[in-house]
C-alpha cells in the first residue's frame, strides 16, 4: 500500500497569522486534513505527524517520514505583505523531485490564482556535508522516504492570499490540486481497465482481435493501464 506522511506545519499557539485573522496552524490543519480525506479515498494510506495539541520538533516530525513514499510538510508563507504566490521545496539529494515539485506549485498557484514561485531547493554546508536547510526535511531525508517536499500555499501576509486562505472550500480546493500531482507521482493510478482499453485501442489503433490477446494474457489489465497512461501523455 502506498504511504503519504502529511506534516500541518505549526500548533496551536502559533503567532503566524494574516491581518485579518486568519492563523497558519489553523489553515495547513484543514489543507492536511482534506488532502488525508481525499488521498484515502484513493486507497493511499495518509497519517499526520502530529495530533492537534502536539508540537513536535522539526527534525522529529521529518523523522516520521520513515517507511512512507512520500513526506510533504504543510505551510503558508510570509514575507513582506506585498508578495503572493506559491513555493515548494524538495530534498536537494533528489532532483527527480523537482518536475513534481513544479507542478504542485504551479496546479496549486492555478487554483490560488497568484503567481508560481516554483521549485526549489534550500540548504546549507556543514564539514564539507550538504544538509537541507529545513529541519523538517533534514529529519525526513534521513529515512528512507522515497519524496520529501515542503508546500507554501500562498502568503498569509498578503491581503489577496489571506482572504482566498480564509474560506474552507479554497482550502479544499489547495488539497484537491495537491492530492492530483501527490497521486501522479506516486503513480496511483485511478483510470479503470475498460477506459485503459479504450485508449489503448484509439491511440495505438488496435484491432479487435489484438485487445482481445491483450485482454487474456495473464498480465493483461495490469499491461492495459500501463499502455494507457503512457499513452494518454
Ligand atoms: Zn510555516
Amino acid at each position: 500500500m502506498i504511504k503519504v506522511m502529511i506534516d500541518p506545519g505549526h500548533a496551536p499557539g502559533n503567532v503566524n497569522k494574516g491581518p485579518t485573522g486568519y492563523y497558519e496552524y489553523e489553515g495547513v490543519w484543514k489543507i492536511s486534513a482534506y488532502l488525508k480525506e481525499i488521498l484515502q479515498g484513493k486507497g493511499v494510506q495518509a497519517d499526520f505527524t502530529r495530533t492537534w495539541e502536539q508540537d513536535p520538533e522539526l527534525y522529529v516530525r521529518g523523522q516520521k517520514a520513515k517507511g512512507y513514499d512520500l513526506f510533504i510538510s504543510e505551510h503558508t508563507n510570509a514575507n513582506d505583505g506585498k508578495t503572493r504566490g506559491v513555493e515548494v521545496f524538495y530534498d536537494y539529494s533528489k532532483p527527480q523531485d523537482k518536475i513534481f515539485a513544479e507542478k504542485l506549485a504551479g496546479d496549486v498557484a492555478a487554483v490560488m490564482v497568484n503567481p508560481s514561485r516554483g521549485a526549489k531547493t534550500r540548504v546549507y554546508t556543514e564539514n564539507g556535508k550538504i544538509y537541507n536547510y529545513y529541519g523538517v526535511m533534514r529529519g525526513a531525508a534521513a529515512t528512507d522516504c522515497k519524496h520529501i517536499l515542503l508546500i507554501e500555499s500562498g502568503f498569509h501576509d498578503n491581503a489577496v492570499d489571506e482572504a482566498f486562505l480564509k474560506l474552507d472550500e479554497n482550502l479544499k480546493k489547495i488539497a484537491q490540486a495537491q492530492a492530483e500531482v501527490i497521486l501522479e507521482m506516486l503513480g496511483v493510478n485511478d483510470m479503470t481497465v475498460q477506459e485503459a482499453e479504450k485508449i489503448v485501442q484509439e491511440r495505438a489503433g488496435l484491432d479487435d482481435n489484438t485487445m482481445q490477446y491483450l485482454r487474456f494474457y495473464r498480465y493483461g489489465e495490469a499491461l492495459l493501464l500501463k499502455l494507457a497512461e503512457a499513452l494518454k501523455q
